[in-house]
């Protein structure tokens, strides 16, 4: 049983199959529900959301700067938060968020003494604009604030069901691993979590599960420990 855990979500978590859409209320809902469930179980959940249903910097026209790029991409992560904490707030759970830089009043700055006790209060962590830096992505949050908070698991909800050994949407013979390593991740560079977040994991021993989240129940499924996905040891 995990006592306390990083999820992330991607932006597109939240956009679901629809198209042309950014929210997809139902399946926002549906994510809600099950993180919730998790918590009930006595699992403290703090959540990462990416901004691809909106925006991401390393796909913006090449000849726009990287850094002006990246800083809307974290801002889609933003809204993002402020979706995802409403909905928590409608099915009755507090959510925070935090952010490493100022917001106003829209957010709260990252610290780690006040996440604990958020935490500890039975409220949500959301944390948005990933680092407040460009040229990383929410992956690298993820183990960044996973490693600060000291967490006993890193869970990362995909649109694949796992890590392969090749593109499955490619190479129809791909097979999907049930366990490698975050040194594999880094040396054979596998494109499934960001190099720089497979690093921080590595060297801290934090374990990752890669899940598919298309699948069901599969948050809670994953965090009970029942074999989904990909295992990244340490
Ligand atoms: N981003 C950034 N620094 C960070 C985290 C994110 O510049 O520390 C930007 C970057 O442009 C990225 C975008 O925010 O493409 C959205 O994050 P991500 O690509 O991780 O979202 P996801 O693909 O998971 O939805």
């Amino acid at each position: 049983m995990y006592k306390r855990i990083v999820l992330k979500l991607s932006g597109e978590a939240l956009a679901g199959d629809k198209e042309g859409v950014s929210f997809d209320d139902a399946v926002v809902s549906g994510l809600v529900k099950q993180i919730r469930q998790v918590m009930e179980m006595g699992t403290q959940v703090c959540l990462v959301v990416g901004g691809g249903n909106f925006w991401r910097g390393r796909s913006a026209d090449s000849a726009m700067d990287r850094t002006k790029a990246d800083q809307i991409g974290m801002l889609a992560t933003v809204m993002n938060a402020i979706y995802l904490a409403d909905a928590f707030r409608q099915q009755g759970t507090k959510a925070v968020i935090q952010t490493p830089v100022v917001f106003g009043t829209m957010t709260e700055l990252f610290s780690k003494d006040s996440a604990l006790a958020h935490l500890e209060n039975g409220e949500v962590l959301i944390f948005a604009a990933g680092l407040g830096h460009p040229f990383f992505s929410t992956d690298t949050i993820t183990a960044l604030r996973g490693a600060e908070l000291d967490v006993d698991g890193l869970f990362f909800a995909k649109n694949i069901d796992g890590v392969y050994d090749d593109d499955p949407a490619k190479n129809p013979n791909a097979k999907k691993l049930d366990v490698i390593t975050s040194e594999d991740i880094v040396k054979k560079n596998l494109k499934v979590i960001d190099t720089s977040a497979a690093a921080l994991c590595f060297e801290r021993k934090i374990p990752v599960v890669i899940f598919g989240l298309n699948e069901e129940n599969s948050i809670m499924r994953a965090v009970k420990g029942e074999k989904i996905g990909t295992l990244v040891t340490v």
